[in-house]
């Protein structure tokens, strides 16, 4: 429920962007989002009047950037929400709304039979330095299956192409082999869910043999397999059975399988058992490249000079990439035009932001739940070594994501001295610069913080 209201926030601070004050207080600024399920999205609003607005007016816009945090959804419901804030079921009436097709929003549906998004696809995929390894072995898995690269894993941070990649390798799989083949994608949270389910209803048997009868089995985000022991001893199942079948089976990970921690290490040894291949943040003339394509298949026309200025800014996500423009095609499907200025301003309320409400209670939590330690211990005395890098790296964090003082960061650490979070900011500091390992560290638990 958290989780849904801190999307939702994130989707009404965009829409803050796109419409005048007053229209944004009129009509968004009440609302809040009660449900998510099934490509379809529930808002609760506060009036019938809002509700006839937001749906005749706004939905086309909310859609799209409801769309960029979860690419499943269809459509969205409005309804009143009764005083208590719940949504009053008698008044409820349900309004899905159909796309209108002159605005040719894409929408895809999920393939029920492998899960698999028809979006992502190898012609949509940039392939730049960053990524062609990557690229080539999963091309490769699709001319020979569990021949060659087997398992293959793909590591790499936040928003770098890796679900894009897995599953534009599935569809490939399904299209050459007109569905012959059987393609299975899941996120390893799905995974972990399903199998909880499996074993509270006694469907355990039913839950092996859907993932042990195919013939390319892909498991996207297996960092989050760490700590959930039953998980990973099914997993570890499914994967031999998988493999003794000479059967594919494709993983991919923010992180390399050496740094997934609580993880067994026989589950650890088959990951790195086929090939281990990373994609790293794309450069400059890639990250053109894929804002060229964008704007193609958008069907918009904009200037090649704005599209350098949005590459040059952002460039270690490409999932931002595509936020900021979405944003510049909104506004020019507007006007019809988009001039410089209007990209800086973008630009710069897209970085003022980013880190802008960031709470130190956010810090603590990524670093506690990424270290896997418990806060009170964090916030402690005890000085093991596995509390100690961690507590220097949220001080570091505080210092540079909430812009906190000396005193205010030792005070919320449990009453350390000042000079002590100095020393740690600058022992962090030093480090980062000469330890690649603590820098990708860094990159990950920022890039988590920034989405929490
Ligand atoms: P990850 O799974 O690594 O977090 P995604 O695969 O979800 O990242 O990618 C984020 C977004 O960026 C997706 O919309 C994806 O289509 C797009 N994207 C990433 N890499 C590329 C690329 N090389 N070419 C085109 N689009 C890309
Ligand atoms: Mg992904």
């Amino acid at each position: 429920m958290e989780e849904l209201q801190t999307a939702w926030k994130r989707v009404l601070s965009q829409i803050e962007l796109q419409v005048s004050k007053p229209t944004f207080k009129t009509w968004f600024a009440g609302t809040v989002l009660l449900e998510k399920e099934n490509g379809l999205v529930k808002v609760g609003v506060p009036s019938h009047f809002v509700r006839e607005w937001l749906q005749n007016k706004f939905n086309l816009l909310l859609l799209r950037i409801v769309r960029e945090l979860y690419d499943d959804v269809k459509s969205i419901e409005y309804s009143v929400l009764s005083h208590d804030g719940t949504s009053g079921k008698k008044r409820f009436l349900p309004s899905s709304v159909k796309l209108s097709p002159q605005l040719n929003i894409d929408v895809f549906e999920i393939d029920p039979e492998t899960n698999l998004n028809p979006r992502y696809r190898f012609d949509n995929f940039v392939v730049g330095g960053n990524n062609e390894l990557a690229f080539a072995a999963s091309q490769a898995v699709v001319q020979k299956p569990a021949l060659k690269y087997n398992p293959l894993f793909l590591y790499g941070g936040v928003g770098l192409g890796k679900t894009h990649l897995l599953e534009a390798t599935g569809n490939e799989v399904v299209k050459q082999n007109s569905r012959a083949r059987k393609v299975k994608y899941i996120t390893s949270e799905k995974f972990t869910n399903e199998l909880v389910n499996a074993l509270k209803n006694h469907q355990v048997d039913e839950f092996k043999t859907r993932f042990r009868e195919v013939d390319v089995f892909i498991l996207d985000d297996v960092q989050f397999m760490s700590g959930k022991d039953k998980s990973q001893e099914e997993l570890f199942h499914t994967f031999n059975t998988l493999y003794e079948r000479n059967k594919q089976i494709i993983f991919s990970s923010d992180r390399p399988p050496s740094l997934i921690s609580d993880i067994e290490d026989r589950l650890r040894s088959r990951f790195e058992g086929g090939v281990v291949v990373d994609i790293t943040a794309p450069d400059f003339e890639t990250r053109l490249a894929i804002l060229k394509l964008k704007t193609q298949e958008k069907g918009v026309d904009i200037n090649q000079r704005i599209l350098e200025v949005v590459a040059q800014k952002i460039q270690k996500n490409i999932r931002e990439l595509e936020g900021i423009l979405n944003q510049l095609v909104l506004r020019y499907t507007k006007n019809k035009k988009i001039t410089l200025d209007e990209v800086e301003s973008v630009l710069k309320d897209y970085a003022s932001q980013l880190y802008k409400s960031i709470t130190p209670k956010q810090v603590l939590q990524v670093v506690c739940s990424f270290y896997e330690i418990a806060d009170k211990d964090l916030l402690g005395k005890k000085r093991k070594k596995e509390l100690v890098k961690p507590r220097q790296i949220v001080m570091y964090l505080l210092r540079d994501l909430a812009k906190m003082s000396y005193p205010s960061i030792g005070e919320k650490l449990g009453s350390r001295d000042h000079t002590t979070v100095i020393y740690s900011c600058e022992k962090i500091e030093r480090e980062v610069k000469a330890n690649q390992t603590l820098f990708k560290e860094i990159e990950i638990l920022k890039e988590r913080i920034s989405h929490s």
